[in-house]
């Protein structure tokens, strides 16, 4: 990529994008978009309130009652999502300078951010013409179909740690089968899901099928959640905010797909390749500071091994760099102020508890950005808030293991069960794990595998549902049956 050097230049000012039209709140207020990397405000966001996500909803409620989506021919609908990849895919480089200067993360991984993106409306554009019924002849003169129907109206509300991804992984499936759409982007970093509101229309999408907005959780967020026209609630982010999700929904017997939080482990057995766990270990919760839901927070590492793999993690994490995602550092700045004191805070939680620090464990007081050192944590156990609270930041928490069944103890022993992994040569071992880990995801010698063909999503309070693959775009559907009494004619 070029100019990886500089500060990649961006608009000043974005709108929202209602009813197919670009457009200011009502009070014309604006929120502003700091700089991760400089903590200088970097550009200005009309902040919608509730009478914008009024305005959305009917929009996008005029699409489902004049059938424009739903009875359209699932193959045209799947073109259009697929050209939605298409054009997501030839404005990748752009996409990715946006991504890399409002979520500051590195802009080699911004570009993959931005192709994954597009994977997932190629994806589930060929996906639209294979979403089929059930035809069940129950006797002779009684048969049912079934027919899968979209919901209506979704609302999507997004985090800001992987915005137009996550945006993109729900609004793909949803417009593949049919439903019309409102995402509330996330006020901190949400400047890069705007090109998926420009793609939807130059795709061809009727004006209202997707309507982009951003405004604060507490307004917006809200409004939006608890709106009377909305059929579906697909959340992603944190767990409080799930709650008020499913109260939201609740309140109006609405279903709601919930994607959360976690504290997920990687086990390491004493026959593991340690080259591999320590390339994983820099990948699974180094990349973008560690603000990863699946990142892998703590390493549960077998007795006989655990202090080599300590020293080992230990001289990768002394390599790494720390600078702005522009120049493609290692370490790239926390999302915000209030990000990187919740990170403080856990750090020094860390040590009061009495956790050995390893590496870092420092705040970068001389960087102007929300910088944090990687930090790597040692005995580290099962009742340390290390051990059981999602920090979102590049904080490692390295816990030892008698055996593999206290391994899994391990493991198993937080509130969370987003993603888990083990390294081991042996496969009856790797496989053994992957039935007691308590995780919706287990990756077996390579952490994060996986893309839009296959299931994502946790247990326990890592939430509720799954998105991608055929079971997310199932997610996206109901079903209506419809029972018909034949007799033979007359
Ligand atoms: P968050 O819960 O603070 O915010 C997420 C979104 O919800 C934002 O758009 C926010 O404006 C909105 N929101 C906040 N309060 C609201 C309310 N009362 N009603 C409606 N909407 C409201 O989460 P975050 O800090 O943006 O993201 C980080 C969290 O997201 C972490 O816990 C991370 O693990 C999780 N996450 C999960 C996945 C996954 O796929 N499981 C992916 C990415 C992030």
């Amino acid at each position: 990529m070029k100019d990886a050097c500089s500060p990649p230049e961006i608009a000043r000012v974005w709108r929202n994008f209602v009813d197919g039209e670009w457009c200011e709140g009502p009070g014309g207020e604006h929120l502003t978009v700091m700089d991760p990397a400089t903590a200088e405000p970097l550009a200005e966001v009309a902040m919608a309130g509730p009478r914008d996500i009024d305005r959305a909803v009917a929009a996008a409620r005029g699409v489902t009652a004049s059938r424009a989506l739903s009875g359209m021919r699932p193959l045209d609908r799947g073109a259009m999502v697929q050209q939605m990849g298409r054009l997501l895919r030839d404005r990748a480089d752009e996409t990715a300078r946006i991504i890399c200067r409002d979520v500051g993360k590195s802009l080699s991984d911004a570009k993959g951010e931005a192709l994954a993106a597009a994977r997932y409306f190629e994806y589930f554009g060929a996906a639209a013409s294979q979403i089929e019924g059930q035809f069940i002849p129950l006797a002779d003169g009684l048969t049912t179909y079934v027919k899968p129907e979209p919901h209506g109206v979704v609302a999507h509300i997004v985090p800001w740690n992987f915005p137009h991804l996550m945006a993109a992984r729900s609004l793909a499936p949803a417009l593949a089968a049919g439903n019309a759409n409102i995402v509330k982007t996330a006020e901190l970093a949400p400047l890069s899901c705007y090109v998926l509101a420009e793609v939807a229309m130059e795709a061809g999408f009727p004006a209202g099928a997707v309507n982009l907005l951003c405004g604060t959780g507490a307004e917006a967020g809200a409004a939006l959640a608890g709106h009377g026209g909305v059929d579906l609630i697909v959340f992603t982010g944190s767990d409080q905010t799930g709650r008020e999700i499913m109260r939201a929904a609740s309140a109006r017997i609405v279903p709601s797909i919930l994607e959360l939080g976690g504290k997920s482990a990687a086990i390491v057995r004493s026959d593991a390749d340690i080259d591999t766990v320590v390339e994983n270990v820099r990948i699974g919760i180094f990349e973008n500071a560690g603000q990863v839901c699946d990142a892998m927070s703590r390493l549960i590492v077998e007795a006989d091994i655990h202090d080599r793999v300590v020293e080992a993690v230990a001289e990768m994490v002394r390599g790494l760099s720390i600078g702005p995602g522009w120049e493609n550092a290692d370490i790239t700045p926390l999302i915000s102020a209030g990000q990187k004191a919740r990170v403080t805070d856990a750090v020094a939680s860390g040590r009061a508890a009495g956790a050995r620090v390893v590496n870092g464990g420092g705040s970068c007081p001389d960087r102007a950005g929300y910088y944090h050192e990687p930090t790597v944590f040692d005995r580290v156990t099962a009742d340390m808030d290390l051990s059981r609270k999602e920090i979102f930041g590049p904080v490692l928490s390295i816990l030892r293991a008698d055996d593999l069944d206290h391994a899994i103890t391990l493991a198993n022993s937080t509130d969370y069960g987003l993603a888990a992994g083990v390294f081991t040569r042996d496969l009856d071992a790797a496989l053994w794990c992957a039935d007691q880990l308590e995780a919706g995801l287990v990756h077996i010698n390579e952490w994060a595998l996986g893309s839009c063909e296959t299931p994502f999503g946790g247990v326990k309070q890592s939430g509720i549902g799954r998105e991608r693959g055929r079971e997310g775009l199932a997610g996206y559907v109901q079903s209506k049956s419809i029972n018909i009494r034949h007799a033979r004619p007359i």
